[in-house]
């Protein structure tokens, strides 16, 4: 990936001043790509000499148990004094892993308070927000770990990345591209791959820490959501499952169980597009994928007040579950009208 040297060079004189107080930061319900960054990062600042806080909005899913420091993570909803404690204090933030402060919750506006730091971005989401001192923003780059594993490279060489850092960095560029296999898998990402499998990287130990981690419930929770929620519209080609709290509960839902639950509708042939409705106590959050042309992104702006990447992005409604499905429904007709599904037939 071709990232501007200006950037790199504007990063390296922020990085030169010596001892800075600097904290990471990622979105809410933190996923591997978020903490993958975030644990790379500070190991990459810390051994600069830099002292080093990460705050994320809440707790990340048990799955994630596992990684490399995540244990250092500074949870903002339940730790939110020492997090406040952090910012007051950084002449240096870095944003991680989203594109707008709106998706922090409370952190964000704490991180608003705080006016004299300077403000870094390095994400992949399309369209980030204006006002930071300097931004890393490649909607190209297929997580965010493989753009900060790409700028890590050009600031230090890839002699300082780690066998934990190269543990982190796998998690992040596995689990955003659906364990390799969505779009943007460039030649350079399986070269960055090769970096840190040379690092000591033990591939199939990491898999089987994040994708066979889970509960039995979530195993039936998931059978549940595809036998009795799954449905499918649009000749076959749009489909949308919901989880209301109540049957979360009957599950024991833990955060992150539902990780997943979204994509598997579009393993049926000609399937486009797949929608998750997912009950929560103040909104309904929507999550959106898709195959090929099919953009999400778009649809989740403008009927879910949402966004995200082409084939995968998400949003909120504020009605009730019934409610929120019937404006799928009608979305999706208005979409279909509009030529939004018309993409080249898929197998
Ligand atoms: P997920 O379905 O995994 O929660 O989210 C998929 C992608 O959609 C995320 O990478 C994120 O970029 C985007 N996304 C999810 N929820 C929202 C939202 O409320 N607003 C925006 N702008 N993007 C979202
Ligand atoms: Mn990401």
């Amino acid at each position: 990936m071709k990232i501007d040297s200006a950037k790199i060079e504007a990063l390296r004189a922020l990085l030169a001043v010596p001892r800075r107080k600097v904290v990471v930061v990622a979105h809410t319900n933190p996923d591997g790509d978020a903490v993958g960054a975030s644990t790379a990062w500070r190991e990459v600042l810390a051994a600069m000499g830099h002292e080093v806080t990460m705050i994320v909005p809440n707790k990340y899913p048990y799955f994630l148990d596992w990684m490399p420091d995540i244990r250092e993570l500074v949870i903002f909803r339940t730790a939110s004094e020492r997090g406040l404690e952090a910012i007051r204090a950084a002449d240096l933030i870095f944003c991680l892993d989203f594109n707008s402060l709106s998706r922090l919750e409370g952190l964000g506006e704490a991180l608003a308070e705080n006016r004299s730091a300077q403000r870094v971005l390095i994400d992949h989401h399309l369209s980030p927000d204006e006002g930071f001192d300097l931004q890393f923003s490649y909607p190209e780059a297929s997580s965010t770990c493989f753009l900060l594993y790409c700028i890590i490279e050009r600031l230090c060489g890839t002699e300082v990345i780690t066998r934990r850092m190269a543990e982190s960095l796998y998690v992040g560029m596995m689990t955003d591209t659906g364990n390799f296999a969505f779009s943007s898998l460039t030649p350079a990402l399986y070269r960055a791959l090769a970096v840190l499998v040379e690092k000591g990287l033990d591939v199939p130990a990491i898999h089987n820490n994040v994708y066979n981690g889970y509960t039995e419930d979530r195993a039936r929770l998931f059978g549940y959501a595809i036998h009795r929620k799954m449905n499918i519209i649009q000749n076959g080609t749009v489909a949308y499952m919901s989880l209301t709290e109540a049957e979360m509960r009957r599950y024991r839902f833990q955060q992150g169980d539902s990780e997943g639950f979204v994509n598997y509708p579009l393993t049926v042939r000609k399937m486009k597009m797949s929608a998750m409705f997912l009950g929560h106590h103040k909104f309904i959050r929507v999550s959106l994928r898709s195959r090929g042309d099919v953009d999400v992104n778009l649809f989740a702006r403008k009927y879910f007040d949402g966004g995200g990447h082409k084939n995968a992005a998400g949003g909120k409604s504020f009605v009730s579950m019934d409610e929120t499905i019937a404006r799928y429904i009608r979305s999706v007709e208005e979409f279909a009208r509009d030529g939004g599904l018309d993409s080249p037939p898929l197998l």
